[in-house]
């Protein structure tokens, strides 16, 4: 463990005081590299707790620019960031936060011809992305490469949390996404935030969870959300938890799965 530095003593003093956390929980977080998959809606409380706890390595990958409808709901980025990439203005932001990290950005769209070598890089992915083909991707991928998944999604009024670390190999018997999720809906049934709207701090109750889960996987804290879905219901304040199990079908993690290398 490496000793702390006083600049950091100061910076995390609120860990430090948790006997749960403490120096050997804040070493976890600054020796922790996470992905952040798009720096949107999720991305950016997600981005922005992350870097405030100290995780040492944040990577952020989106391949869009800063629009007007965009600040409704992505804290990350300012008024004065219109028409810049999204991943340099998340940079800046998070450098303005906390210096000490470090944060590396990829202007690009995870795509199955880059996440591997990507991914590599990284122990924890948090999947802040709109659509159903870059979730199995992820799941895939992180499934195939050992690595754990903090999932959120976000429709109108609602949320959706869960993480997934089947890619473990000393928990293959948790679900995947595609045990949750076998089949994609439909394209005409699109669940994008921009083709349906969302309620902008709705984003920020399932971000704000997802970066909570991603510190507990980090530290080793508490219970695993793997397993469970939590689904935020914000007309009626009301969190649900519904359990799910490994499908013994499932074509990625299931029994009979052929899946080698499908990334
Ligand atoms: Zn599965």
């Amino acid at each position: 463990m490496k000793e702390l530095s006083e600049e950091q003593f100061q910076r995390y003093a609120r860990h430090l005081i948790l006997d749960e956390v403490g120096e050997e929980g804040q070493d976890k977080l600054l020796s922790a590299k996470v992905l952040c998959v798009g720096a949107g809606g999720l991305g950016s409380p997600v981005a922005v707790y992350l870097a405030a706890a100290g995780i040492g390595t944040i990577g952020i990958i989106d391949d869009d620019i800063v629009d007007l409808s965009n600040l409704q709901r992505q804290i990350i980025h300012a008024t004065s960031k219109i028409g810049a990439p999204k991943v340099d203005s998340a940079r800046e932001t998070l450098s303005q936060i906390n210096p000490t990290i470090n944060v590396r950005t990829y202007k690009q769209r995870l795509t199955a011809a880059n996440i591997q070598e990507i991914i590599r890089e990284y122990d924890l992915i948090v999947d802040g992305s709109d659509n159903f083909e870059t979730r199995y991707l992820i799941n895939d991928a992180a499934y195939l490469n050992g690595k754990i998944v903090v999932s959120g999604a976000l429709l109108r009024f609602e949320g959706q949390l869960t993480t997934f670390r089947s890619g473990l190999k000393s928990k293959r018997d948790e679900p995947c996404y595609r045990c949750l999720f076998p089949n994609a809906p439909s394209a005409n049934s699109s669940n994008r935030c921009e083709d349906v709207g969302i309620l902008g701090s709705v984003a920020g109750v399932i971000g704000t969870l997802q970066a909570t889960e991603v510190l507990k996987e980090i530290i080793g804290l508490g219970e695993t959300m793997s397993g469970k879905l939590l689904i935020f219901d914000a007309m009626n304040m009301q969190f649900r938890k519904i359990r799910f199990k490994r499908r013994l079908d499932c074509v990625l993690c299931g029994d009979a799965s052929s899946i080698k290398d499908i990334t």
